[in-house]
This record gives C-alpha cells, sequence and structure tokens, in this order.
C-alpha cells in the first residue's frame, strides 16, 4: 500500500533536481522539504495541514491570489474546446488575440504590439533577439551589446543569467557571455560616497554608465535593459530621477531600453506598468508572472510602435522571423491571461496594491526601522524590504556566512508568514497578491517584528 507522504517525500529527494536548491544538503534531507497542496487568497497550506500567510505571492506571482475559479474555469473550458494549435505562420485563437488586445489596451501608449513566450527567461531572450534583428535591419551590425546593472534579475538562461547581475547566477557557468555588460546598481543605500543626495547619486550612476558606453564606443550598444524597480537584487526602488538622467544617456547615444517589468507588469506598483509610474519610455517590456497570475506559464515581450516598424521592414527584405516556441500564445495559457486580467479589473487590484502597499510599508518601517540591526525598511507599491545591517552607524554588513537574512525568514515561517531571503545580502523581500488586505498587512509586520526579535 502507498504510504502517501513518506512515498513522497523519498520520491522527492531520489528523483526531483529541485531549481535554486542545494543539491547535496535536499538530497541528504538535511534542508526542510515542503510539500505544498492548496491555497486559498493569500493562504498556501501544506501536507501537514500548516497553513502560511504567504507575503511573496509564490515568486512574486500569484497576484489575484489563491484559489481563483474564474481562471481555473477558463482553463478548463479552453482545454475542452481547443487545448493547443500553434501561432505560427498567422495562426490564432480567440484567447491569444483577445489578450493581445488586452495587454496593448492596458500597456503605454507607445506599445503596439505582443510577442508570447513562456517564461520571464525566453521572453527576454526573445527581447535580444529582436535587437539584434533591428540593428541589423538598420544596417548596424556592430551595435549589438547589451548593458544591464549589478544586482538586476533578468532569468536564468545563457543571455538572460547572463545580463543578471548577481554572482550565484554566473558562478560555476562560465556566465557572463561576452555581448553583456554590467554597471552600477542604483541602490542608494549601498552607496560609496555617503555624502550624495539621491537625485546626486543618481547623476552618479548616469555618469558610470555614459562612461562604460564610451569606453566600449558607442556604436558597439545596442540596449540598456533594467527591472523599474530591483526585484531578486534586493527590491530597491530607484533612488530620485534615476530614470531621467539614465534616459537622457539612452537618447545620446541612440540606445534602447527594455523595461523588464515580469514583477512589475499589472499593478504591483500601484500602477498597471512600473515604467508609468517611474516615468520610463521603453522600447520594450517584458511581462510574465503578473500576466496569468501564475494559473498557467505565459509570458509577452511587447514591442513599440517604432521598433514594429523596423521590424516590418526586416520581413519584407528577408522573409518571416526565424523565431519561434512551440506554445507561443499557448491557448489554455491565454485563457488564463484573459481571466486574469479581467479579474485584477473586478477587483480592483491595481488600486488596492497602491493603497494597501503604502500602508504596509509604513507599518513595517514604524516596526523596525528603530531596531539596532536594520539597516533600512525600503520598496514601493506592494514590494517591500528589511534589509538587516551588524552596525547602522558605519553601516557595516553581516558576514554571509551568519545567514542573518535566511535565519529572519526561517522564524517568519515559524510564525506562519512567507517572506522571501533575497539571494545577495541580508534582505528579507516581501510581495504579496495584489489581494492583501491591511489585516493581512499588519499581520505580516507583526510576524516580521517577531522574526527579527528573535534572530537578532
Ligand atoms: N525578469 C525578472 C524581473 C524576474 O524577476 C524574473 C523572475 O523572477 C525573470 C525575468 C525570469 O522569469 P522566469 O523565472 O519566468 O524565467
Amino acid at each position: 500500500m502507498l504510504d502517501r507522504d513518506n512515498d513522497l517525500n523519498a520520491w522527492d529527494r531520489d528523483h526531483f533536481f529541485h531549481p535554486s536548491t542545494h543539491m547535496g544538503s535536499h538530497a541528504r534531507g538535511e534542508t526542510p522539504r515542503r510539500m505544498i497542496t492548496g491555497g486559498t487568497g493569500c493562504r498556501i497550506t501544506d501536507a501537514e495541514g500548516r497553513e502560511s500567510l504567504d507575503a511573496f505571492a509564490g515568486l512574486y506571482c500569484v497576484n489575484v491570489g489563491y484559489g481563483r475559479t474564474e481562471i481555473a474555469e477558463a482553463i478548463a473550458e479552453q482545454a475542452r474546446q481547443l487545448a493547443y494549435y500553434h501561432a505560427y505562420v498567422g495562426h490564432g485563437t480567440e484567447a491569444s488575440v483577445t489578450l493581445a488586445r488586452m495587454i496593448i489596451e492596458r500597456a503605454p501608449a507607445t506599445m503596439s504590439r505582443v510577442y508570447f513566450g513562456l517564461s520571464g527567461s525566453d521572453a527576454n531572450e526573445t527581447n535580444i533577439k529582436l535587437i539584434w534583428y533591428y540593428n541589423n535591419v538598420l544596417g548596424r551590425p556592430e551595435k549589438k551589446k547589451i548593458i544591464s546593472r549589478w544586482r538586476g534579475y533578468h532569468g536564468s538562461g545563457l543571455m538572460t543569467g547572463s545580463l543578471t547581475g548577481l554572482s550565484l547566477f554566473h558562478a560555476q557557468f562560465d556566465l557572463p557571455l561576452a555581448p553583456v555588460l554590467h554597471t552600477e546598481a542604483p541602490y542608494y543605500f549601498r552607496r560609496e560616497d555617503r555624502s550624495q543626495t539621491e537625485e546626486q547619486f543618481s547623476a552618479h550612476c548616469a555618469t558610470k554608465l555614459e562612461e562604460l558606453i564610451l569606453a566600449e564606443g558607442p556604436d558597439t550598444i545596442a540596449a540598456f535593459i533594467g527591472e523599474p524597480i530591483l526585484g531578486t537584487g534586493g527590491i530597491v526602488p530607484p533612488p530620485a530621477g534615476y530614470w531621467a538622467a539614465i534616459q537622457a544617456v539612452l537618447k545620446k547615444y541612440d540606445i534602447l531600453l527594455v523595461a523588464d517589468e515580469v514583477v512589475t507588469g499589472f499593478g504591483r506598483l500601484g500602477t498597471m506598468f512600473g515604467s508609468v509610474h517611474y516615468g520610463m519610455e521603453p522600447d520594450l517590456i517584458t511581462i510574465a508572472k503578473g500576466l496569468t497570475s501564475a494559473y498557467a506559464p505565459l509570458s509577452g515581450s511587447i514591442v513599440s510602435q517604432r521598433m514594429w516598424e523596423v521590424l516590418v521592414e526586416g520581413s519584407d527584405r528577408f522573409g518571416p522571423i526565424g523565431h519561434g516556441w512551440t506554445y507561443s500564445a499557448h491557448p489554455v495559457c491565454a485563457a488564463a491571461g484573459v481571466a486574469n486580467l479581467k479579474l485584477i479589473d473586478e477587483m480592483d487590484l491595481v488600486r488596492n496594491a497602491g493603497e494597501v502597499g503604502a500602508h504596509f510599508r509604513a507599518a513595517l518601517a514604524d516596526a523596525l526601522s528603530d531596531h539596532a540591526h536594520v539597516g533600512e525598511v525600503r520598496g514601493d507599491g506592494l514590494m517591500a524590504a528589511v534589509e538587516f545591517v551588524e552596525d547602522r552607524d558605519d553601516r557595516r554588513f553581516f558576514d554571509p556566512a551568519r545567514k542573518v537574512g535566511p535565519a529572519v525568514s526561517a522564524a517568519l515561517l515559524e510564525g506562519g508568514v512567507i517572506g522571501r531571503a533575497m539571494p545577495q545580502g541580508d534582505i528579507l523581500g516581501f510581495a504579496p497578491p495584489l489581494c492583501m488586505t491591511r489585516e493581512d498587512a499588519d499581520r505580516v509586520v507583526s510576524a516580521t517584528q517577531e522574526a527579527v526579535r528573535k534572530v537578532l
């Protein structure tokens, strides 16, 4: 007879290669393994019947919350009617075409078309190929290098893992690849010159970018990619004036801007898109997570009208574009997207993200800012982070071996709340479902205060 829990644990240990997991510890059973069985609203349950308030929305993706039957039913209905047909050579389905229209209706006015993928990583791979294609059409074959920021996160593929500016994603994989360059992160809290105002630091970041462009040769630089607010790199909002200063440099050297909105797209910052929130004027926007609230895998590269016109000229000269995924615009995933975007409107989640986000961040700052080991509480919309330091006054960081961030996150989980220990630095991150209530926000704050008190 199947001993369900024991067998599942054994199968997991012996056969499942988990992403972003310490392989040895997991196989030896030294690290916790958790089987998740259900979810409703902001809460998930595990096989042992424990409930957790998920203040990271999975991986900042379950934006409408768990258990929404509207999306489940749309998925089932689409699978019954037509589980699959491809989107090559002009094929479409009602779901994929409707979703494309809904995305463009919500995107900044300069945007024109959506190329669908399955993950944030593959959407960014598509972006880079489109950028290279664009410059080939324009007769600029040398203009191919891509600049991203240290601490940026853009995926785990060969190119996107290279764009990612976190050492964990490079080490032992021989990344970054040559066409990728990294520039300074807009991390005001960790700036070297502490006398700088936010505006001065933004100007400094723009100067660093311009120096890099000039050193490499402007004719070799194709694009700059950035998340409106740094996510996995530590949940770091841009300092005042940052995007205006960066965009001035990009315009000067005719460099495209990619806004990676995998996390911020569809409401997380209290606006439909983070680009709008920070006054960015991107040529490409990457979307994924919040597009379906992770009920099905789906991503997209949104292309501006300006860029689209050059791509069209390309196909008139070279024929159909040689880029496609089998599952691009998968009808079941597209149906999930349509139902999800409708739900975001019906539940008024963009407004809720702004309002509850402001309440949450203020309460978190109130509860923790005076703690001797809290260096900064920061965030925007429904994204927040607490950064821990050994010493506040001389801004000395903990020895990474002490794993303070993971320890606080583990203590928080004990208290029934999920917050994420961000991968670089002792940073506890929050990005809850956009449907979070004020009461749940208060619960996350008090549980965090308790967890910090236990560890520090
Ligand atoms: N871009 C950003 C900003 C992300 O945060 C992520 C994932 O967290 C990605 C891209 C990659 O998305 P995926 O994991 O779906 O490939």
